[in-house]
């Protein structure tokens, strides 16, 4: 499990990264192609209809590159049946080794026959980066609440760059009893490279969000100085798996057509 999660961060870096390059490159490529378009109207002159023909090939190889790169951004990830109990069981142990003794944790899992369709090591990823986060904010001791619940969520509360849509989510909460964020913190949450720790990376965060976001979620932030922090991870139950009643029905379905 360890040398996964190490190989899911190398591949969250990556991907943000290219996802990042990607867009850029793209908005510089576009105008290229057109350039290359025009110049290859000039057939009277064949040293620039060549050059035309030059660009636009290259524009267009550099262009396929390009969404190939934000396709793997996306992540071509294989899409399994998550089960909440086992994403939280899966966490604890990873935890468990890191809880100080000043921090008690307090796990509560409100509906643990919940699934649904997602990726369950980069939710495992994601919920541990926000624990460590949580840990790393009460350097005096305090409490790590990590909680799940079905939620349902309304257009109202979803935002306008969100691709999530209103329906039944599970919510997967991490809460906190540190010392809190102050507004330019909470401004630059998600910046790449953003950190105000020693060593930090400034990447955990963002990996998060594009984790839910890859899931079709939405994640949100609450945070009072001196108080603590809790984080929201919406995960849409949009397909979820009734696990089989009948077996005759598997076993029909298994030599079936
Ligand atoms: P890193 O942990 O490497 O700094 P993150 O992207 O995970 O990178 O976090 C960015 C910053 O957000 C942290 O440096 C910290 O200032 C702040 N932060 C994140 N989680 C918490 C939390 N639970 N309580 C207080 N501050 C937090």
């Amino acid at each position: 499990a360890e040398a996964e999660l190490i190989r899911i961060q190398r591949f969250e870096s990556l991907a943000m990264l290219a996802g990042g390059l990607s867009h850029d490159l793209r908005n510089l490529l576009q105008p290229l192609l057109l350039a290359g378009d025009s110049l290859q109207d000039y057939q009277d002159d064949p040293r620039l209809a060549r050059l035309g023909a030059l660009v636009r090939d290259c524009g267009r190889r550099g262009l396929e590159m390009v969404q190939s790169m934000l396709s793997f951004a996306r992540g071509a990830r294989r899409a399994e049946q998550v089960k909440v109990q086992a994403l939280i069981d899966a966490l604890s142990l990873l935890l468990q080794g890191s809880v100080p003794r000043t921090v008690t944790l307090d796990i509560d899992v409100a509906d643990p026959q919940l699934t649904f369709e997602g990726n369950h090591t980069e939710l495992q990823q994601c919920l541990l980066n926000l624990c460590l986060n949580a840990i790393q904010a009460m350097p005096n001791g305090g409490m790590l609440r990590v909680t799940t619940r079905k939620a349902k969520l309304e257009q109202s509360f979803i935002l306008e760059h969100e691709d999530a849509q209103p329906g039944d989510y599970v919510c997967l909460t991490v809460t906190d009893t540190g010392i809190g964020m102050a507004e330019e913190v909470r401004r630059r949450l998600f910046e790449p490279f953003f950190t105000t720790k020693d060593g930090g990376t400034g990447l955990g965060l963002l990996s998060c969000r594009r984790i839910v976001y890859s899931h079709g979620g939405v994640m949100r932030m609450d945070s009072i100085v001196g108080e603590g922090t809790c984080f929201d991870l919406y995960i849409p139950l949009a397909r979820p798996v009734i696990e089989a009643a009948h077996p005759v029905d598997s076993d029909a379905n298994l030599h079936g057509n």
